[in-house]
């Protein structure tokens, strides 16, 4: 069989960092970071790299450096079997969730990986990381690849990224799906969940090239006044809203509140409802506290995470989809984000 061919795509992040004379984190060189895993040049695949010109905190990633990832693949697509992106798990479920908008009918495998202790340190995470990732990217059947969608491997399993957040800031296993199942768990053997796989029909890739970021996030709380809500509905060219409301998608019902929030649906703003608990879904009207929002025409969020639901905005946003059609789409599972 022939050996695949993988790209490395290495962006910053704690995998590749160093500590400078103050004790600060700060991204190093990938050329430092294979001194570390010399067992990557022995591997089974043609492995070639490609790092970012300024290797960033995945805090500083912004909607450009999510397209220029994105272009890094497309213009690499033909020649490489698989993608590994070495990516700071701050917001990696954020960037894992946009490329799965961005990459239309990827038919090959996109793995984001990264660790909670660089990668010189004895007990980095790091490593295995790296190799396993390696690994499942390189995986094939029937000469074609067993993932085909953009996924994330931390601490041995295998999430679909656009279903996942980060849960931990210490623990190795940091990644939760609370919504999906795993798509493989990695111990002694490699098992892999084929009937949670995600399939494209369409073999011909399609890179978008735009994402809107006109948009804003409200987080209820217990004594939210409207006038926070109100001054967000004010933010010039807003296009977007996602409520994280309670429970199975309920917010409060102040009528002022829900009139701005009205008054935003008829300007044109679409308003999508997440919850904000992590395992289940929005079901507006089970509750009268969410009929409401239904009534003036919030969009449910069904189980979507506040990750997949922002990139999701973004994307469809970005074109030019009226309202309705915008409102339809999120609802809609466009790339395995929805159950
Ligand atoms: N702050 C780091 C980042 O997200 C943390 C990590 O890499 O895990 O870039």
């Amino acid at each position: 069989m022939k050996k695949p061919n993988i790209l490395i795509i290495y962006t910053g992040g704690t995998i590749g960092m160093i500590k400078n004379d103050k004790g600060t984190l700060l991204p190093f060189t990938f050329e430092n970071l294979l001194n570390y895993i010399p067992l990557l040049k022995n591997f089974p695949a043609n492995i070639d790299s490609h790092s970012f010109e300024v290797l960033i905190d995945s805090s500083d990633a912004d909607t450009e450096f999510l397209i220029s990832l994105s272009q890094v693949i497309a213009s690499n697509y033909e020649k490489y079997d698989g993608f590994v992106i070495l990516h700071g798990s701050d917001t990696m479920a954020y960037t894992a969730s946009a490329l799965s908008f961005l990459l239309e009918n990827l038919t090959k495998p996109v793995i984001l990986t990264g660790s909670q202790l660089p990668i010189g340190l004895l007990r980095t995470d790091g490593r295995e990381n790296i190799i396993a990732a390696i690994e499942l990217a390189c995986m094939q059947r029937d000469n074609k690849p067993v993932f085909q969608e953009v996924c994330i491997y931390f601490e041995d399993n295998l999430y679909r990224g656009n279903r996942t957040n980060k849960f931990s800031a210490e623990n190795f296993d940091a990644f939760r799906s609370p919504n999906y199942p795993l798509l493989a768990h990695v111990g002694t053997e490699i098992k892999v969940f084929d009937e949670n796989l995600y399939r494209n029909k369409i073999d011909f890739l399609i890179a978008h090239n735009e994402l809107c970021n006109e948009i804003a996030i409200i987080k209820f709380f217990p004594g939210i006044q409207s006038k926070t809500i109100k001054a967000v509905s004010k933010i010039p060219e807003l296009k977007g809203i996602i409520l994280e409301t309670y429970g199975s998608g309920n917010a409060p019902t102040n009528l002022e509140i829900v009139s701005i929030l009205k008054s935003c649906i008829d300007k044109g703003i679409v308003v999508l409802n997440i919850t904000q608990c992590t395992v289940g879904r929005v079901q507006q009207g089970k509750y009268a506290t969410s009929a409401q929002l239904k009534e003036i025409g919030v969009v449910s969020g069904n189980d979507m995470t506040t990750e997949a639901a922002i990139a999701k905005m973004m994307f469809l946003l970005s074109k030019e989809f009226s309202q309705k059609e915008v409102s339809k789409l999120l609802t809609i599972s466009l790339r395995g984000e929805i159950s």
